[in-house]
This record gives C-alpha cells, structure tokens and sequence, in this order.
C-alpha cells in the first residue's frame, strides 16, 4: 500500500499497480484482446457510446473494444498521471499522434490558431508550419506571447528544455502572459522527475514516451496529460481516429516508470561531467547545456525545473563540416535519431530531426546533439574527444574497447 504522501520514487515504482497483487500476480497481465465481452446488447451499447466520446470505463462495464479503452493503458495513464501530478493523462501510440490529438481537438473547439515558441521539436514545428490538421501558427519567443494571442487562440506551445538549443523558458511567465489561453508543455526532454510543468502554470503536459519514460529505445508511446476537461475531447479524438498506444507498449512504458528516477538522474550527473570536460576545447565555439555556467540566466534551475537534464549540444567552430565529421567518427556513441535511453545517442539537427524546419529557424550547421546514456562519463568523454581528433575521412574504430560479445 502507498504511504499518504508517497516521494517521487516511491510512486514510480508503485503508481498504475491497483489490484495486481489481489489477482495473484507480481506484475501487471498483458491483455491483448481487440474486443471484450458485452454484458448485454443495451449496455454493451451503453458502453460504446460512453468510451467513443470520450468517457471512462465504469466499474463492472465492458471495455468494448481496444480501440476504445484498454487496462493497460490505463494502468500506464494513471501511474504518469501520479507522477506529473495532473488529473489524468491520455496516452497514444506516439509523441506525434498525441500532439495531432491535441491540435485536432483545439480546432475542433473553433480555436484553430496556436502560438508557438521556437525553437521546438522537428516534428511539432513541422506539422505547425505545414497547416497539415487545420490549425494555424505565429512564432513567437516567451516575449512575444501575449501580443500573439487572438480570439481564436488555442493552445500555446512551448518546450523546455528546448530542441536542440536546451534554452529553458520560464513556463510561469509564458502562461501569465497566455491568460485564458492553455499552454502546453512538451516534457519530453525533462520528465516529470526534473520538471512539472503543471505546477509551473502549464494546463498540458506532452510526452514523446519513446524518449525518458520508456528509456531503453524499444518502445514508442506518447501521452497528453492535464485536466479532465481535456482528457474527455482527447479520447474521444483518440477513439476517433484510432491512435491509442498498443497494450505491449503500455506495458513497457509503464515498466519504465520504475526506473525513470533514477535513469535520469544518473544520465542527468554523467552529461554535467561530459559537458564540463569539453567546455573550453578547441574545435568548439560552445558547449550548449544549461547546467553549464551561464546558460540558465532567468535561474530557472532549482525554481522550475530541480536539474538541467541529460541533453547536450555542440556547437562546432568549423561549423557543418566539421559537425558532420565528428557525428559520424563517434563509436561508442550511436549516430541514431531519438533520445533519453540507455545507450547515448548523436544526430546533426540541421539535416535530421530539424530538416523541414524554415531556414531561418533552422538549428546552426555546426550544431551536434548528444543524448547522454548509462555509460560511464569517462568512456564517453574518450569516444567525444577521439572524434573531436579525427580529420576529415579516417575510420579510427572503436575509441573504447568494448567485450567481443557486445561488437558481435
Ligand atoms: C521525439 C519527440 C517528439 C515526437 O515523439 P514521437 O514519439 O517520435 O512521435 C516530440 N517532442 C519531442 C521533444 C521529441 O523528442
């Protein structure tokens, strides 16, 4: 049983766990079944109705179909919702089907336009610039908020840490300056173990559960979490249009969930030493991470977010060539999209994740993103300097001598 106020960890590991040890079992069952029993045709169709606009299962009631509502799923939403401390959370199949829910409901409501701090995920200003779901989008910088708000604002949207710059932007003020209208905050890159962004004025929260919360680059998943007002138009665009997380990923995000603790703040302690042992090198114009001196000037860290997070970024002075040579001379480090697993991670923002962003918003060329892992600080500073070395067209092998088993 939860003690009355349970710490972070402890709901980590426990939150989303109801009713498993009275059925016997140490660990939630994997229930796949696309379609469940009625109970008879009138409250069979009572059930329906309830789930496919937006409702909740009642106790005793069929889930209908999976689609509609999985336990699995649930268990996930409510073990998050504990820990970003929101009234609930709907939960997708990824970070981008959650952030389509959200805007498909915000037009829906007649609130097309949305205001949007840049820089933001790849994918989020993408699917803004393009108009693709009906919404419409101004650019805007924390400052430029409240002169960007209309009678048709929907939603502001912000990121913090941000992607790949890692600025922090005050989420208190954003959504002082917001008013009426809800701001959402993508959480991704802080979780809610270094940040909640509900406590800091933000009505939303949005995760690409692929990245921290699932934590070991096997599963993808996305969730919207906030209040029940929003969680009922969220599932019903969710039942609608079919993009509910599968029932095996909720399984291994919610797994997740017992460890993100401590993962993060183990990455969170070995990214600090990797940033502060590149500062100063040569090759770089700046080491971008707001642990660093100076890169947190509104000394956000410790007032709304309690570390600076596991993301860094390098910004190279030989600009894209450069850039380029280093992403692809890394080893131990994998040249991969995505982020916030086990394993740490390199990708060239400019040409990947950020390729469709406008060229005036565009990351720099000479901006390489690390996602910093579980691996030792020392290792992983080996492999970065024996890349930062490397000239132009030698393959120098591994920088870290790994067991054979694990080149095999
Ligand atoms: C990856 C990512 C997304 C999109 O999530 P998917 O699970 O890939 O659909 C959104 N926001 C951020 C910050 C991300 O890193």
């Amino acid at each position: 049983m939860m003690p009355t106020t349970p710490h972070l960890e402890t709901i980590a590991v426990h939150a989303g766990m109801e009713g498993v040890t009275e059925s016997g079992s140490h660990v939630p069952v994997i229930d796949l079944s696309t379609t469940n029993p009625l109970a008879g045709v009138e409250r069979g169709g009572d059930s329906y109705e309830n789930l496919a606009t937006g409702g909740v299962i009642g106790a005793g009631d069929s889930a209908v179909y999976q689609r509609l509502w999985q336990p699995g799923v649930a268990r996930f939403e409510t073990a998050l919702s504990a820990l970003e401390g929101t009234e609930g959370t709907v939960a997708f199949a990824s970070g981008m089907a959650a952030l389509a829910a959200v805007l498909i409901a915000s037009v829906a409501a007649g609130t097309p336009h949305i205001v949007a701090l840049r820089p933001i995920y790849g994918g989020t200003d993408h699917v803004l610039a393009t108009g693709l779901l009906g919404t419409t989008v101004t650019w805007v910088d924390a400052a430029g908020v409240a002169a960007a708000i209309r009678s048709d604002t929907g939603l502001v949207i912000l990121e913090s840490p941000a992607n790949p710059s890692l600025a922090l932007t005050d989420i208190r003020a954003v959504a002082d300056a917001a008013g009426r209208v809800p701001v959402l905050v993508d959480n991704t890159f802080a979780t809610p173990v270094l940040q909640r962004p509900v406590e800091a004025g933000a009505t939303l929260v949005l995760h690409s559960a692929t990245k921290f919360l699932g934590g070991h680059g096997d599963v993808m998943g996305g969730t919207v979490s906030g209040p029940e007002d929003w969680l009922v138009r969220l599932r019903q665009v969710r039942a609608l249009t079919g993009g509910i997380l599968h029932p095996f990923a909720a399984y291994l995000l919610h797994r997740g969930l017992r460890t993100l603790p401590v993962r993060v703040r183990a990455q969170q302690a070995t990214a600090a030493a990797v940033a502060e042992g590149l500062v100063g090198h040569p090759a770089l114009a700046r080491v971008l991470y707001p642990g660093l001196p100076g890169q947190d000037p509104q000394n956000l860290i410790g007032r709304q977010c309690t570390g600076a997070g596991s993301i860094i970024a390098l910004d190279f002075a030989g600009g894209f060539d450069a850039a380029v040579r280093f992403t692809e001379a890394c080893r131990l480090i994998t040249h991969a999209v995505s982020l916030g697993g086990v394993d740490s991670l390199v990708q060239h923002p400019a040409s990947l994740t950020h390729r469709p962003v406008e060229a005036g918003a565009r990351p720099g060329a000479g901006i390489v993103r690390i996602s910093i892992g579980l691996e030792h600080p020392d290792d992983l500073l080996a492999d970065i300097l024996a890349a930062l070395d490397v000239p132009a067209a030698v393959d120098r092998g591994c920088a870290v001598p790994l067991p054979q088993e694990a080149v095999a």
